[in-house]
């Protein structure tokens, strides 16, 4: 890793997911590195949908080192198997948009973890359905996805 994609200064970039590396807007939070930060999707396909960005503010996948996306690579790895024991999903989608043509809303590169399960909405990229999952339920499943990531 390149001491490049540590974020040493804060992204001055108006940006949600820079904002929420800040701390300025909360987050349910799952891992943080000084590269990395992964978080539970606000607006989920299914509970457990994961995000993990890196720290530092890049666009797309073409403005990113590839040592960085590795890194990120190796995050998702640790977390689909959190999330795999946690809440025994059938299947994941991982998806990352670039661009808004793609579907990209939030301008910061992320990599979506989203588990399936058998007999939900089968559509996914900017088509996929989401779901409102109240507050005391996202903390109650990230703190089962930190548990057993520590373990
Ligand atoms: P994309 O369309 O790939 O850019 O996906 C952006 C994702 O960010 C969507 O799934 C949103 O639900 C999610 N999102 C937007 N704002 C927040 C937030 N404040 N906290 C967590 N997830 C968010
Ligand atoms: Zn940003």
């Amino acid at each position: 890793m390149t001491v490049d994609d540590k974020l040493i200064n804060p992204s001055t970039e108006p940006c949600i997911f820079c904002r929420i590396i800040k701390g300025e807007i909360p987050s349910h939070k799952l891992y943080e590195d000084d590269y990395s930060l992964a978080i539970l999707d606000i607006n989920p396909v299914n509970q457990g949908h994961v995000l993990v960005m890196p720290k530092k503010h890049y666009k797309t996948i073409t403005d990113t080192p590839l040592r960085l996306l590795q890194h990120l690579i190796e995050v998702s790895y640790d977390i689909v198997m959190a999330v795999q024991k946690t809440l025994d999903p059938d299947g994941f989608n991982i998806i990352q948009n670039n661009n808004m043509q793609a579907g990209q809303l939030v301008p910061h590169l992320h990599i979506h973890l989203i588990p399936r399960f058998g007999g939900d909405e089968k559509t996914f990229g900017f088509l996929w359905g989401t779901k409102k999952i109240e507050e005391k339920e996202m903390k109650e499943i990230k703190e089962k996805i930190i548990k057993t990531m520590k373990k």
